[in-house]
């Protein structure tokens, strides 16, 4: 038994400004081709490393493919996806025509990706591998809890599931899922039939964090769920509200034992059942002030303010200001704001060398709704070429680069000042620099959600901050004109 592997991931922002091309790819994770893939992510907490898990367990051969994965950001250029995909293709291809063929394949994708002209990417990808493999070949597709599913991937894959974490950790135990699943349909054992039902509203991102209420009571009931006959997986996915696509949105995927009725039944139940409670997944925006009122009223240290609307997770550019004004402006100490992106700014401070004095302005640059950049007569504290380990429990033992990179000081508020577009999981890379965010007051993170998994262990109190910033979570004032309309709470 032989199943080929691989994916092209990526979260797209429609709003961001910037395009996405193949350099994204890799610059971010990289793009892995062949075996290079199995060398990297053997043992890794991510599809791809519990997918290789899977071919220990069970004994099938694998072949790699390639995989890639750019930081989320702007649309991916038509020619750039073109040029993915037109690989991924060929070396499905090859794999077939190599002894043991192909009898399966398993992707590890994002479920967000949107391309110019192609609005669901990941459709049209798991739709072009249906066209090469053929009717009768398995396709298990691991997506990420923020798809914005369609019917066409639906329709196209055998079995899709998505991680049922935020902040996403079980990625590993998602692709061995989908490593039993695949392998079970080819031993015929089980025979997957999925259904998808959208649901129709915002899901405010505070209220998708799996280890607090309510997020708890959604997989605890999706759980008891999947104990019933017949049912194989049920994942929850709650959307990526930054495109302005017509797939936007949540929804649930059920697999079913060759009961397509069950299938969308139990597709049905469990949207009803989160329409019904569509209130209890909103969430209201706090200011930056609001926040730090809150904080120092309660007196834990330190204060953290997710910047959620400037999610570099998510797609923002990571250099929007008014948090980093805030602090200056209220000559707060031991501040530290994680990350700005400004290749400009790390170029001075590397110029200046550490200890020299940069007068310049930070941030702000990217897109008007970001600014004004900031005024800072700022001593270069540490440089950096950005490399770094995370040091768990998200990508735990892989290495990440935040690109060239500097921390500046300004009399108690520290800007640690990068070129890569990714946010903090944690303080590892505060840490290379020799900044200690535990012993800080104030830390302000580009991140909405992703940070508590390094962070909330010692956070004193933590705040999500609508600042202003391209994601913003206040839906009503995004340009939308082609998502799907009426949505709760919007228009319903
Ligand atoms: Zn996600």
């Amino acid at each position: 038994m032989r199943i080929a592997i691989g994916g092209i991931s990526h979260e797209t922002s429609t709003f961001a400004k910037t395009r996405t091309t193949v350099a994204d790819f890799e610059d971010g994770f990289g793009l892995y081709r062949g075996e290079e893939i199995i060398e990297r992510f053997r043992g890794a907490n991510i599809c791809t490393g519990g997918f290789i898990d899977g071919a220990a367990k069970h004994g099938f051969e694998l072949a790699p493919l390639l995989w890639g994965f750019a930081y989320p950001s702007g649309l991916i250029n038509a020619a750039d996806y073109a040029a993915l995909k037109g690989e991924f293709l060929d070396r499905l291809r090859q794999a077939q025509g190599q002894p043991g063929g192909v009898d399966g394949v398993l992707l590890d994708l994002h479920g967000a990706m949107v391309a110019e002209g192609v609005d669901d990417a990941d459709g049209d990808l798991i739709a072009a591998v249906r066209e090469v493999v053929g009717p009768k070949c398995p396709i298990v597709v691991t997506f990420d809890l923020h798809g914005n599913h369609s019917e066409r991937r639906i329709a196209a894959a055998d079995a899709c599931v998505n991680f049922d974490t935020y902040p996403h950790v079980d990625m590993a135990e998602r692709g061995r899922e989908a490593a039993d699943l695949n392998v079970g349909t080819l031993r015929g054992s089980i025979r997957p039939v999925t259904a998808l039902r959208r649901i129709p509203l915002f899901w405010g991102v505070e209220r998708q964090i799996t280890a607090h209420p309510p997020m708890d009571e959604v997989l605890e009931f999706v759980h008891a769920i999947e104990q019933r006959p017949g049912v194989l997986s049920v994942s929850v996915a709650t959307g990526f509200p930054w495109a302005d696509i017509p797939n936007m949105g949540p929804s649930v995927i059920a697999v079913a034992d060759g009961n397509r009725a069950l299938a969308s039944s139990i597709a049905g139940e469990v949207a009803d059942w989160i329409w019904e409670r569509r209130e209890t997944w909103r969430h209201g925006i706090q200011s930056v002030s609001d926040a730090l009122r809150d904080g120092e009223a309660a007196g834990k240290h330190p204060i953290i303010l997710a910047d959620h609307a400037d999610n570099t997770g998510g797609g923002a550019p990571g250099d929007s200001t008014e948090i980093l004004q805030t602090f200056l402006d209220r000559k707060l100490r031991d501040a530290v704001i994680l990350y700005i992106v400004d290749s400009e700014v790390v170029e001075q401070a590397h110029a200046a060398g550490i200890g020299g004095r940069l007068n310049t302005l930070v941030g702000g640059k990217s897109d008007p709704v970001q600014g004004p950049p900031v005024r800072m007569q700022a001593v270069v504290r540490a440089l950096s070429n950005g490399d770094f380990t995370y040091d768990g429990p998200m990508y735990a033992g892989l290495t990440g680069n935040m690109g060239r990179s500097a921390w500046l000081e300004q009399d108690g508020v520290h800007v640690v000042v990068v070129t890569a577009h990714e946010q903090p999981l944690g303080p590892a890379f505060a840490r290379t620099l020799g900044i200690h965010c535990e012993s800080l007051k104030y830390i302000a993170v580009k991140s909405a959600v992703h940070f508590r998994s390094g962070f909330e262990r010692f956070a004193g109190n933590i705040f999500n901050v609508d600042a202003r910033a391209i994601h913003t979570h206040d839906f009503a004032a995004l340009p939308y004109r082609r998502r799907p309309e009426p949505m709760y709470p919007l228009e319903m």
